[in-house]
């Protein structure tokens, strides 16, 4: 076994144990391994190990990557959670299954427009600006209601879920009872939050997804 098995199966019974703490069944929670920065080669043995679903923050790093390893596994699950331009979008509908980072009309458009042409439909989650950081991509706590109801009447896109990435030096716990808030108010199940070094926190306000990299591939140097 390599050392990114190890830890592999190590995240995954720290994911079940928070899941059972939580009165959940780990089955609720979906690991997303984050795998940006390391090369094919380190990402077969997980993949061999039986992990589906991967998530990755550039495009253009995902193509050079994910063809082959999606040819040789059709079952593998990818998801885009870096920021999208729209120039882009028709390279991310063509190799994500997941797209968790819609967060404005102009994306939602190109998205929309991507989808009727390919005749493909990845599954589309918004990401929450929790923090209000103005770098981070993200529509604005206040604002999600409205985008939502503007991707669903005028862009004709389903999101089914909500993602956040909490500042850097902020203790989580609060972000992620907003973000659980937020999906209650608007309908949504699918919360994507929490990362190397706060997932079983995440699972605790009710993650359905944990997107983890460094706990499993090392540290990106
Ligand atoms: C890199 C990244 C992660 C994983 O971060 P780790 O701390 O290595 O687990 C999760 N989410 C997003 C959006 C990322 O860019």
């Amino acid at each position: 076994m390599t050392d990114a098995v190890d830890r592999l199966n190590d995240v995954r019974a720290r994911i079940a144990a928070a899941a059972r703490e939580a009165g959940r069944p780990a089955g609720d929670v979906t690991l997303v391994a984050v795998s940006k920065t390391f090369e094919a080669e380190a990402i077969r043995p997980v993949i061999d190990a039986g992990q589906r679903v991967f998530g990755e923050n550039r495009i253009q790093e995902a193509q050079r990557k994910w063809p082959a390893l999606k040819a040789a596994h059709p079952d593998l699950v990818l998801h885009l959670i870096g920021p999208l331009q729209s120039n882009k979008a028709a390279d991310a509908v063509a190799l994500f299954d997941v797209i968790e980072t819609v967060d404005r009309d102009k994306i939602a458009a190109a998205l929309a427009a991507e989808m009727a042409k390919q005749d493909r439909r990845p599954r589309l989650s918004m990401q929450v600006n929790t923090g209000m950081e103005p770098q981070k991509a993200g529509i604005a706590p206040a604002e999600a209601a409205g985008f939502l109801a503007r991707c669903r009447d005028t862009h004709g896109l389903a999101i089914e879920g909500l993602m956040c990435i909490p500042p850097i030096d902020e203790n989580p716990g609060p972000h992620f009872a907003l973000l659980h808030k937020l999906a209650g108010e608007l309908g949504l199940t699918g919360l994507s939050m929490g990362m190397s070094g706060d997932y079983e926190t995440a699972i605790a306000f009710g993650a359905t997804a944990v997107r983890v990299g460094s706990a499993i591939f090392g540290s990106r140097g």
